[in-house]
């Protein structure tokens, strides 16, 4: 008989979050601490969607998340997780670049940052100043007409290199593009600046242990396997949920899945206004990303002078477009040394990280894909070469995942690695004025993707949460319809 994975599970609760991302975890375990009955439920046979990791023979753990995030990860871990999670979070000092333009090494935040750009790259100092706190300066609210190209010739006209070093990190850090909102930059690019790049020390896999430790002790019903299938809307708000083929009630939903399958697939239509619709059809998915996994065999190392983080590229220029096609010229390689996962065997890993499109992988026959599979593995073992000599007798274990992989794991439409564009956020915020009860917490708008912007959307989705369940105390869960 097939296993029941809602076994012992409540008729009803307060809140049911669909998706275990971070943003989902976190929204989880917020509601959880301030006392609401949760069901957190995932489709996937682990949690922490794309915060995950995979296993293979020889001791080999590949991240598939795990490059960098900026410091502010601390205070957010601390505050809406434990201490003993932000305890983990360590500095990558190791930034390297190397381009037809330039190559460097850098610790990645502000000082550095402005030693480069006046020393290496001959700015003025004071220009330097003033880009960093103009961008330090954006907010939400401030003028979202405003590209990040048109930010770049305000500061640096014609410097195409500037162009590259200041953007090309953050394209592969939240896919944002020189067309998109110069806010979208300019916070997630300070966010980095303030202190550097951070990583888990652990590894991913400790860390999604350790939080789902913390919503247990919270008292959040956390349960794999479990694809939701439906949100039930009555004329007052969300119902209930359908999950393996049965009804749950709850006074609200959090849903942690793509936003655009949450408003299309899991609730319909039918149940939004006419205009809103419009408005979420013309939400535009992230791009989605190719990996190459790469374990070093027992007893080779790496010199750690090869460094964290290279973004490495073969591009004469800087531009988006290059930067998706499927004729790859820029790979961000991220270097895994024993002290990722110091309480494990020791074992060096690489993996490599291209923005791609999904429809440059959707249509081919399995015998095209396994062809294109392979070619990826090969030309990126040839341009690791340069900076790990002889690499092909190093490794033991190479495998790759395209955004067809990302698409099956998570349920994101085209395999989308950061959610949606800008736009996503807007429709994401409006859903409960649209449907009672009804919460998006997930990546969208570069600014709430990434570990950190998915983990701070949870918080901000939890409060609202938090404060309809705190308002609607007296109504039992899926009785909304009088
Ligand atoms: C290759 C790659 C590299 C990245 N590198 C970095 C990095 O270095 N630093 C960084 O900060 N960010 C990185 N990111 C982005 C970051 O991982 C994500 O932005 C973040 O983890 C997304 O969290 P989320 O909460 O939006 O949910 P997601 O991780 O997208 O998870 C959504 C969850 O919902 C589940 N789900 C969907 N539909 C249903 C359903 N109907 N029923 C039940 N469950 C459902 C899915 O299975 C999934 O577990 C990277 C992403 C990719 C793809």
């Amino acid at each position: 008989m097939a296993r029941d994975f809602l076994a012992g599970c409540n008729d009803e609760y307060d809140v049911v979050v669909i998706g275990s991302g971070l943003a989902g975890l976190t929204a989880a375990n917020l509601l959880g601490r301030a006392g609401h009955r949760v069901l957190l439920l995932e489709q996937h046979y682990k949690l922490g969607g794309l915060a995950t990791w995979f296993r293979r023979p020889k001791s080999h753990i590949f991240d598939i998340s795990l490059h960098g995030f900026p410091y502010g990860m601390v205070k957010s871990c601390r505050r809406y997780w434990n201490q003993d999670i932000a305890d983990r979070i360590v500095q990558l000092k190791h930034i390297r670049f190397d381009n037809p333009m330039f190559s460097l090494t850098t610790t990645f935040n502000r000082d550095d940052f402005t030693r480069l750009l006046s020393t290496r790259f001959g700015i003025d100092p004071a220009r330097v100043q003033e880009f960093f706190d103009t961008a330090r300066g954006m907010n939400f609210y401030d003028d979202q007409e405003m590209t990040t190209r048109e930010l770049f010739d305000r500061f640096f006209p014609g410097r195409e290199d500037v162009v590259r070093l200041l953007m090309e990190p953050i394209t592969y850090a939240n896919g944002s593009t020189l067309e998109d909102p110069a806010i979208t930059y300019g916070i997630v690019f300070s966010n980095f600046m303030a202190k550097g790049v951070f990583i888990y020390e652990g590894g991913t896999d400790d860390l999604i242990n350790r939080m789902h430790r913390e919503l247990r002790r919270n008292g959040v019903d956390c349960r794999i396997r479990c694809d939701v299938s439906r949100v039930e809307v009555g004329p007052r708000g969300v119902r209930a949920v359908v999950v393996n083929g049965r009804r749950i009630r709850c006074r609200a939903v959090v849903s942690n899945s793509n936003l655009r399958s949450t408003i299309f697939q899991l609730v319909g239509e039918e149940k939004f206004d006419k205009n809103f619709v419009e408005q979420a059809r013309e939400v535009r998915l992230n791009n989605s990303s190719t990996q190459v996994y790469m374990g070093l065999k027992e007893g080779v190392e790496v010199d750690e002078s090869t460094g964290d983080l290279l973004f490495s590229s073969t591009a004469p220029v800087f531009r988006t477009d290059l930067l998706l096609s499927r004729d790859i010229t820029s790979r961000t390689f991220s270097f895994y040394y024993p002290r990722t996962r110091p309480d494990q065997k020791p074992r060096y890993a690489i993996v490599s990280s291209t923005n791609a499109r999904y429809e440059d992988w959707a249509n081919l026959s399995d015998e095209e894909y396994e062809a294109s599979k392979r070619e990826l593995i090969e030309t990126t073992l040839d341009a690791l070469d340069k900076y790990v000599p002889n690499i092909r007798q190093k490794v033991d274990h190479v495998e790759a995942a395209t955004p067809r992989t990302f698409q099956h794991y998570t349920k994101h439409q085209l395999g989308a690695s950061f959610g949606t564009k800008f736009e996503g956020l807007a429709v994401s915020r409006a859903l409960p004025d649209q449907v009672p009860g009804l919460y998006h917490a997930g990546s969208v708008g570069i600014i709430m993707s990434g570990w950190l912007g998915a983990i701070n959307y949870g918080v901000i989705v939890a409060n609202d949460v938090d404060q309809r369940l705190m308002r609607g105390q007296a109504i039992p869960a899926g009785n909304q319809t009088a």
